[in-house]
């Protein structure tokens, strides 16, 4: 590894394409959070991925630490996915017209979850979007409560206090979001239970839903506090609303479920994306059948898409969720377990003040001093020092979220190699970080 560890030798490539970029694509980047603007600096065009590797289009290789954001927990270029999505190319790339894949991805879905039937769509945005309107539909009420500092995608209505990529631009909402468009949203601090109950109290026959990340991971990682999401369901239930579980992030990643199976809480809805879709467009929304029964075609509420269900991603999403075993979830924790460890070791023997938070393979550092329960203390972070911690690590080879706001994943490819490599690396941003 020692050629390897030489580092970063440029970035010409990627400064190129980044200006050609600019001229055709806003900011030069199709999500936001890709620009490097919380961090600075050029953006690595990347050419190429295998296994826990990223390959720049200057041929600078780095350990990924970001994964797709999630979808990647076999590693890149894995051979039973690319072997599953070419077959299913050849085939022909989208119909229009049930397949027996969809069928199949949705009995996997079902089988993992607490849910009774699932719609395909294309995106977590979708999805968290679809399932508020299935709740509205089913309650026949206007009213969803949401928390600040947990991100839902960027539909209207759930684009308010949304958490990392949002917070990272350190814009309050988004121009463009009408007054009307999030009015109906009431948006509560996290883990505030006595919040809950108050709007509940005064509003509960208005709300249809809440909707929470079912352990957030946007805004930084801030678990729920020990009931947190039991109590939800409880007060839920009480005022005949639905608690969506929004397990885009966690699903299929922290456990063979998501974060149900680590703490149990079933969501009236439940909605997932990322590694369903083993790095194709897919994700999903689902629940009892008694409330997924009120979507069209077999109810009132609409919900349709031409590429929902598309032949490649049931293809890559099956294959990924097939060779996600509990072999592959006990090899991420390991590899996150380690991770998490030196880059907290690294940070204390360089004296910087932070704060490591875990939920099951997924963590992330705040550089603060306590710990963080809601999108206020993570706002408390000082992010000029993850900017410094975040370009030594690049230069040294280890691609980390560019976000203080983002957790670090893990794939079950991160091999005893590529953690040397951040093992070398992370002493050098700890050091970074400390000045
Ligand atoms: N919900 C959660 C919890 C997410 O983390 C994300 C994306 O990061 C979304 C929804 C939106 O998913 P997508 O980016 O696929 O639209």
């Amino acid at each position: 590894t020692s050629e390897r560890l030489e580092g970063v030798t440029s970035d010409q490539i990627s400064q190129a394409l980044f200006e050609r970029a600019g001229a055709v694509i806003p900011g030069g980047v199709n999500s936001p959070v890709r620009a490097f603007g919380a961090v600075g600096g050029t953006p690595r065009f990347i050419a190429s991925a295998r296994g826990p590797y990223l390959t720049d289009a200057d041929g600078n290789e780095y350990v990924d630490l970001i994964c797709s954001w999630g979808p990647m927990i076999l590693g890149h270029a894995h051979p039973a996915v690319v072997e599953a999505v070419q077959r299913a190319a050849a085939l022909g790339t989208s119909y229009g017209t049930p397949t027996e894949g969809e069928v199949t991805l949705a009995e996997e879905i079902v089988a993992r979850t607490p849910v009774e039937q699932v719609r395909l769509v294309s995106s977590g945005t979708e999805a968290t979007m679809s399932a508020i309107r299935l709740a509205r539909g089913f309650t026949g009420r206007p009213k969803i409560v949401k928390f600040s500092g947990c991100y839902h995608g960027h539909s209207d209505g759930l684009l308010a206090a949304a958490g990392s990529g949002v917070a990272t631009f350190g814009l309050p909402d988004s121009p463009g979001v009408t007054g009307a468009a999030t009015a109906d949203t009431l948006v509560l601090g996290y883990n505030d239970l006595a919040a809950v109950e108050e709007v509940f109290a005064e509003q509960g026959d208005q709300i249809a839903c809440v909707i929470t990340e079912a352990c957030p991971a946007n805004m930084g990682i801030v678990p729920p506090l020990d009931d947190f999401n039991l109590r939800l369901k409880a007060i839920c239930a009480q005022y005949g609303a639905l608690l969506i579980m929004d397990e885009v992030l966690t699903g299929f990643r922290v456990s063979r479920s998501g974060w149900y199976g680590i703490d149990g809480v079933a969501g009236d809805l439940c909605t997932f994306g990322k590694v369903m879709g083993g790095g194709l467009p897919a994700a999903a929304f689902g629940g009892r059948a008694e409330i997924m029964s009120r979507l069209a075609p077999a109810g009132p509420v609409y919900q349709a898409g031409t590429l929902s269900g598309n032949p490649l991603a049931t293809a890559a999403g099956l294959a990924t969720l097939r060779g996600a075993t509990d072999e592959v979830y006990a090899r991420i924790d390991g590899a996150a377990a380690t991770v998490a460890e030196l880059a907290s070791d690294a940070l204390t023997k360089e004296g910087v003040e932070h704060r490591l938070q875990v939920a099951g393979n997924l963590f992330s550092i705040f550089f603060a001093p306590g710990k963080v329960r809601d999108f206020d203390g993570a706002q408390q972070q000082d992010t000029r020092r993850y900017a410094a911690f975040f370009h030594a690590a690049l230069d040294r080879g280890v691609y980390l979220p560019p976000s203080a706001y983002e957790a670090w994943f893990l794939s079950a490819a991160h091999d005893d190699a590529a953690l040397g490599r951040i093992a070398e690396a992370l002493p050098h941003a700890a050091r970074a970080a400390a000045e």
